[in-house]
């Protein structure tokens, strides 16, 4: 008996991808059409654009970052507003090399200006600072300074080059985990930050995120059907299973399966209810935005040095010890 593949629900051909959560079968075609649609509804229903005439995509090389490049360049003239990517070179080992390589030439491709940043050039590297955890000389996780190192230079490209907001790559797993784990740890000045949008803060450029509510299952799919190049491996310094946002997610992941569109609602009863109830209540526009009195950068830390700069001062110390 001939095996029946279930048919697209758009055309009838045969199709290869399911979305559970919508109870739709559908062909690469139809699929592509499916998420373009669901990320441009995203951005019109949380005004991520509005107003924005310049916006800079930090690029890293991985699935997530090319899709959002693609599509925000793809949605440009109908919102009316300029892309320049942004690449961080980071100094990682068999990874940073080859994700310039792909971003440079997808940049050329789509005829995106862009900016290379290398770290190197402050005095250190993502590896200088994995081998001194390794070795003691610091305490913190690589991720968490990584996280400041980013940060800091896209914030930098953006007033530089006059860019009204940074959008990045996160989807709706990084969000989901996110918000898990910081509701967990009871951390309330990052929950407030969370969401698809966050608004600049004196010289802190905006950000924004159009693929938060898109899984990363279906950033692959999109990825792959217009063959988009990414960088397949992951960054050697990533956290393995054992962290606890990881093993949130697993099991989130879980419930996604018994529950399909669980992640979405998850999220969403976040954005709608949860959010503005902490965000009234943390008094949100009441931090003070200070200049780091060493770099002339915005800060939020009230000895007005900021976090970067701080880094940098504990790396010679390193280094001279
Ligand atoms: Fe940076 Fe960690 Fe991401 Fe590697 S996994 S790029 S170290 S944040
Ligand atoms: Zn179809
Ligand atoms: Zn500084």
């Amino acid at each position: 008996m001939p095996h029946s593949y279930p048919k697209c629900k758009k055309c009838k051909n045969p199709a290869m991808y399911r979305v559970r959560y919508a109870r739709l079968w559908l062909c690469p075609k139809h699929f592509v059409e499916f998420f373009e649609r669901r990320v441009k509804r995203t951005i019109d229903n949380y005004k991520l654009v509005k107003n924005a005439k310049h916006i800079l995509v930090a690029v890293s090389g991985g699935k997530d970052s090319v899709t959002t490049l693609y599509v925000l360049n793809k949605f440009k003239d109908t919102y009316g507003y300029k892309v320049t990517g942004a690449t961080i070179d980071l100094g990682i080992p068999g990874y940073s090399a080859k994700s310039l390589k792909v971003v440079t030439s997808l940049y050329k491709t789509l005829n995106i200006e862009y900016r290379i940043i290398r770290l190197s050039d402050y005095g250190f590297t993502l590896r200088d600072l994995q081998f001194w955890r390794n070795k003691k000389k610091v305490r913190r996780p690589t991720c968490s300074f990584c996280g400041i190192i980013k940060r800091y230079l896209l914030n930098r490209i953006a007033l530089d080059l006059g860019a009204d907001v940074v959008a990045t790559g996160h989807n709706l797993d990084d969000l989901v985990k996110f918000v898990a784990t910081d509701y967990y740890n009871g951390r309330i000045s990052e929950l407030v930050k969370l969401g698809l949008k966050t608004p600049p803060m004196g010289k802190f450029a905006g950000r924004i995120r159009p693929l938060g509510l898109m899984s990363s299952k279906e950033i692959l799919y999109y990825a792959n059907i217009l063959g988009l190049p990414y960088v397949h491996t992951g960054c050697p310094y990533s956290p393995k299973h054992t962290n606890i946002q990881n093993r949130i997610l697993i099991r989130l992941n879980d419930l996604e399966e018994e529950y399909p569109g669980f992640k979405i609602g998850f999220i969403k009863s976040f954005l709608h209810h949860l959010k503005p109830v902490i965000v009234k209540g943390y008094d949100i526009e009441e931090r003070e935005v200070y200049t780091c009195s060493l770099c002339g950068m915005p800060t939020s830390n009230k000895d007005r040095i900021c976090s970067f700069c701080k880094l940098r001062m504990k790396i010679s110390k390193t280094i001279s010890a």
